[in-house]
């Protein structure tokens, strides 16, 4: 019987999706969905990633916590058109918040949209927003056996940012053996080191973000 639910939730689910999908498409807007556990450092990311593409390119952020607009209020800091969503009780992010989120936007003028969903490996995976890819950002304190336990989110991301490489010499974390699990799991994966402190693989990251919007306006 619970089967049986949340199948049906994950049908109506898929096709507000769809619909979302439409929409970015039509109006032209990249749109990414950003995941990771609490703390990794994703809206750390997106407010360095405001300062390398401001005067380049167009973006916006949605924001999905349980509580508080802080992180929507920092992204706001930066000048970008930003959407706080409090999921309460909710541990990921839907296709029908993002739908009542698109209203508070001006889409025509975005080229990128970023949603940051609630900050959890589990189920953010089972919810298709609408997004053209997904991301999801590890953080070397988080320990090096993430992508073995949390195969379903490492096989769906398309890119998978490691942060806070600067306090690799502090923390257990074996970057081969993380590359290793993330290789086994999900070959095609693209991995990217970062660290939003000192600032590197930022570029790299820039880089990506450009090259996903390139090939995306190409497409019909
Ligand atoms: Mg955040
Ligand atoms: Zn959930």
């Amino acid at each position: 019987m619970e089967v049986k639910v949340l199948q049906n939730v994950l049908k109506v689910n898929d096709s507000l999706a769809a619909r979302n999908r439409e929409l970015f498409n039509s109006k032209k807007v990249f749109a990414i969905d950003m995941m990771s556990s609490p703390g990794a450092g994703k809206t750390t990311l997106l407010e360095e990633t405001a300062k390398k593409l401001a005067g380049k390119i167009r973006f916006g952020v949605i924001e999905g916590d349980l509580a508080t607009a802080a992180d929507a209020e920092r992204i706001a800091r930066q000048d970008v058109p930003v959407l706080q969503i409090n999921t309460g009780k909710g541990c990921h992010l839907d296709a029908n918040q993002i739908q009542s989120a698109l209203e508070h936007f001006n889409l025509d003028q975005l080229e990128v949209l970023f949603i940051e969903n609630v900050g959890n490996l589990v189920c953010p995976a089972e919810f298709d927003l609408g997004q053209h890819t997904k991301v999801l950002l590890l953080s070397t304190p988080e320990g090096d056996d993430k992508p073995e336990k949390y195969p379903v989110m490492f096989r769906q991301c398309s890119t998978i940012l490691i942060n806070k490489v600067d306090l690799l010499p502090y923390v257990p974390f074996d970057m081969a053996k993380v590359k290793k699990q993330i290789k086994d799991i999900h070959p095609q994966a693209h991995v990217i080191e970062i660290s939003c402190r000192t600032g590197d693989g930022l570029e790299q990251w820039v880089d990506w973000i450009e090259n996903q919007l390139e090939e995306f306006s190409k497409q019909k």
